[in-house]
C-alpha cells in the first residue's frame, strides 16, 4: 500500500465529498425531467465537448474508450473506464497522476 501525505488524503477526502455534493443535485436536477426533454437533451449534447460544444472524436486509451476534443484538448472519459486504466482502490488520486503525465498534456501549437 502506499502511504500518502496528509494533504493528499485530505485533497482526496475535499474531492470525494464534492463530487459527491455535485452528483446529488445533478439527480436532484434531472429528476423532474420527462423522457422527451431527456431524449431532447440527449439529442442536441450527444458526443459533444461540455466545454466548448465542438464535436468529440471516440479513441481507444489502453483498452478504453474515451472522448476527445481536438479543439479545447479536452479528454472525457466515463467512471467505470477510469476504474479499468487506473484500478479501484484510491483511483481518484490515480487519476490526477495519469493525466498529468506528458502524453496527456495539452498540445501546443507550434
Ligand atoms: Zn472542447
Amino acid at each position: 500500500m502506499v502511504s500518502k501525505k496528509p494533504s493528499e488524503a485530505e485533497e482526496e477526502y475535499m474531492a470525494r465529498e464534492e463530487a459527491e455534493k455535485k452528483r446529488r443535485l445533478a439527480i436532484a436536477n434531472t429528476k423532474h425531467l420527462a423522457d422527451a426533454d431527456r431524449e431532447r437533451l440527449k439529442e442536441l449534447h450527444h458526443m459533444r465537448c461540455p466545454r466548448c460544444g465542438m464535436a468529440l472524436s471516440k479513441l481507444a486509451l489502453h483498452g478504453v474508450e474515451v472522448a476527445r476534443c481536438f479543439d479545447c484538448h479536452g479528454i472525457f472519459i466515463g467512471e467505470d473506464d477510469i476504474k479499468k486504466l487506473v484500478g479501484e482502490e484510491g483511483y481518484w488520486s490515480r487519476v490526477m497522476q495519469f493525466f498529468a503525465r506528458k502524453e496527456y498534456a495539452q498540445d501546443k501549437e507550434p
